[in-house]
């Protein structure tokens, strides 16, 4: 290989036009120049394919980029081609690419025009396309996204296996650069020795991401995570960009849903929608027409927008790697973002449930791997290093606990000297020839005669039972604290049995104190926050602000000359003093008020519940009450077009099964939510004028729409009650919507 005389920062100027190497691009660009095999492990947003891509426009002949997918490929290619003179210099072969796009490919490479070939493994493998590959130069191979080739990486690709002897086959002394941005320490060796790398040099950059603030929540009912996503996003990023991930296709659809109806701009995103409407997606996204895009795993790819001040998971991902990328969408311009995860036990049992249809070896990996996530969630030890853990990477906590950079080191947890108890997990290990899984270690130790303990007699064990004065929640906190500090490893090849560390066997020789918080316990938590969430909700109704409410209420009634009830219903009031709405649009949340009555009769409460506010410095509750989807049923969709096509009451009480009395009282809570209905032609044929103008005239000066009140009232006058009841619905609809 040969390397055009120049220097690299001239070159990286003239073709990237960056003025300086980040991190240790350099170096990595050296090393593949120089032939070596090289491995390099950057977290995303490191600038990883630049070093590849400057060395494949130094060198002589084409590089080969293996990516794993084609849907990529076009934008790497492009994004390549955007620095160059001609299209001719990046081209991608896959099975998306027609015949005659295939040969002009082939001649451009031929040429010597082509410096980055972009191929998917499967492509790789075909006979016809090593052929031709045999015929050319070939700088070097790039192996991209080179997890893949791990059965314990996130993306398992079993071509990528392959990789390797299709190589060889080119018979060519090709040097091979492998990246990855996420790898345990496993998954490095997997692909060091799969991928047969000749003394690689190793480029490692810190997984570390400072500028991430991580969480984890208990998650409740969904009503309920919607209302704090809302509330998170108003409170914390307004009209900023953010990803909400979600497991399946219907939740995304359902959450874009109910942030759109609070205004905030959002969009599904899933592997089920159109092409087209997908990257009109992604546009709208990147263009910031649209703030949170709400996704399956599928999205996120290929999208760099730097700018992303949140990730949400709204479900728990199935593994730490999965996590770690995910959330590593946001921030990329190193300014502070958020990374929110909502965890519940019942996500985990589902997920289990997925597991179980697998075959034995995927279903063992799958479940350890969804372990760690628990443990991750479950820890009350700085998450930051709980994940460079995980990474292989040693982290103190210092920076994190000083700048309060994950919830654990914002609000610290109650430690405990746990020595004791961990001398006794050590020695139950080792004296058991370090055979157990975390879950028989602590049945072991909590004396629980299941049958895998039974069947080794371990419960004849002079050890067995002795860790019963605590409970499981307990051990589970010593156990993953014995590992995240290294005196426990967990053999993640074999099955995730546990063994003495090196710092273990020096603790049982000298026993030192050992400080640890207990796990969460998410079940206790999410009780506790409801049981606030209910006292604040029953205890904030404002009698005192009812009061005002209740006499502006009347000023306003005689002002516009309607009764008091059309102004406002007195549930609707209730909830103003309880929730303080101070615009239009929280007005919008109280029940029985829609947008039109808001705008028709909210402004002078909306002026006097802000003054009374502002006088008594009265904090609004937190949670502001959101707007969930109106679900207007299907019956209640078919009265209303019914009522526009000018139906008789009869035939739409027929179509739909219902009695008279049963289709007016349905017709009498769609005007009450707002909804304004004529139904003028049918009160026409019904009724005599003169009772309308009886029935009106009562309704005008009453006090309440109650019907009883207005039957004692009128009985006098022959007015039946279904007369009251039928004419009500047009005054109501009428004056107050
Ligand atoms: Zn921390």
């Amino acid at each position: 290989m040969t390397v055009k005389d120049r220097s690299l920062t001239t070159a990286l100027k003239k073709y990237f036009g960056f003025e300086q190497f980040k991190g240790q691009q350099e170096e990595i660009i050296q090393s593949i120049l120089s032939g070596q095999d090289t491995f390099v492990i950057m977290p995303t947003g490191g600038g990883k394919s630049l070093c590849y891509q400057l060395p494949a426009l130094l060198s002589e002949g084409t590089a080969i980029v293996v990516s794993p997918l084609i849907a990529l490929m076009k934008n790497q290619v492009d994004a390549v081609r955007s620095y160059a003179e001609s299209d001719q210099v990046a081209h991608f072969l896959n099975s998306s690419l027609s015949r005659a796009k295939v040969k002009e490919v082939k001649q451009d490479i031929v040429s010597g025009a082509t410096k980055l070939l972009y191929i998917a493994p499967e492509t790789l493998t075909k006979e016809e396309t090593l052929k031709f590959l045999s015929q050319i130069k070939v700088s070097f191979v790039a192996v991209d996204e080179a997890h893949c080739i791990s059965e314990w990486g996130h993306d398992f690709r079993p071509e990528y296996r392959r990789i390797r002897s299709m190589i060889e086959n080119l018979e060519q002394d090709i040097p091979i650069i492998a990246l990855t941005a996420t790898a345990t320490p496993k998954v490095r060796m997997d692909i060091v020795k799969t991928l047969r790398l000749e003394e690689p040099k190793e480029f490692m950059a810190s997984f570390n991401r400072d500028n991430l603030f991580y969480e984890v929540q208990p998650k409740g009912k969904k009503e309920d995570v919607l209302r704090r996503i809302v509330q998170f996003i108003k409170d914390k990023a307004p009209n900023e960009s953010g990803i909400i991930y979600v497991q399946n296709r219907k939740t995304t659809e359902e959450v874009a849903k109910v942030l759109s109806v609070n205004d905030i701009k959002a969009a599904p995103y899933h592997a089920g929608l159109e092409a087209k409407l997908r990257s009109d997606t992604q546009d709208a996204f990147l263009m910031e027409k649209v703030d949170v895009i709400v996704a399956t795993i599928a999205f996120g790819m290929g999208i760099d927008k730097p700018d992303v001040r949140f990730v949400i998971h709204f479900d728990i991902p199935k593994s730490i790697e999965n996590y770690y990328q995910e959330t590593g969408r946001a921030g990329r311009d190193g300014q502070h973002a958020h990374c929110l995860t909502f965890y519940s036990y019942k996500d985990i049992l589902r997920l289990e449930k997925f597991l179980r249809d697998k075959p034995v070896a995927e279903r063992e990996m799958g479940a350890q791997l969804l372990a760690e996530m628990i443990a991750y969630a479950e820890t009350t030890a700085c998450r930051r290093r709980f994940l460079l853990h995980y990474f292989g990477e040693k982290y103190k906590d210092e920076v994190c606990r000083r700048d309060e950079m994950c919830d654990n080191c914002k609000k610290q947890h109650p430690t405990e000297n746990a020595k004791e108890a961990l001398l006794l997990m050590l020695q139950v290990v080792k004296d058991l020839h370090e055979k157990l899984q975390a879950k028989e270690l602590l049945d072991f130790l909590l004396g629980e005669k299941t049958q895998s303990i039974l069947d080794f007699k371990y419960e004849q064990h002079k050890l067995f039972g002795k860790g019963r004065d605590k409970d499981r929640h307990y051990w589970n906190s010593v156990l993953r604290q014995g590992l995240l500090n290294d005196y426990l490893r967990k053999d993640i090849e074999d099955y995730g049995i546990l063994r003495v560390a090196d710092a273990g066997h020096d603790f049982l020789a000298k026993p030192s104190l050992f400080e640890i918080s207990l796990n969460h316990n998410f079940t206790q938590e999410m009780q506790d926050m409801e049981e606030e969430r209910e006292q604040n909700a029953s205890s904030t109704l404002d009698p005192q602000l009812l009061k005002i409410l209740l006499d502006l209420r009347k000023q306003v009634a005689r002002k516009k000359n309607v009764p008091p009830f059309v102004v406002f219903q007195k549930v609707s009031l209730e909830e103003m003093a309880t929730q303080y709405p101070f615009t239009i649009e929280e007005m919008k949340n109280i029940s029985g008020v829609s947008e039109g009555k808001a705008r028709r009769y909210g402004r002078s409460f909306l002026t006097t519940i802000k003054d009374y506010v502002e006088e008594n410095s009265i904090i609004r509750p937190v949670d502001f009450i959101i707007k969930s989807v109106a679900r207007k049923s299907k019956s209640k969709v078919t009265i209303i077009q019914s009522i526009d096509r000018k139906m008789p009451f009869e035939d739409i009480a027929d179509s739909l099964a219902l009695r008279m009395d049963e289709l007016l009282q349905e017709l009498y809570m769609i005007i009450n939510a707002g909804t304004k209905l004529n139904i003028d032609y049918y009160i026409e044929d019904i009724l005599d004028e003169g009772v309308q103008e009886d029935i009106e005239d009562y309704f005008m000066q009453a006090e309440t729409d109650n019907l009883d009140t207005a039957f004692e009232e009128l009985k006098e006058d022959d007015i039946s009650l279904e007369e009251i009841e039928l004419y009500r619905l047009k005054f109501l609809s009428d004056n107050a919507n």
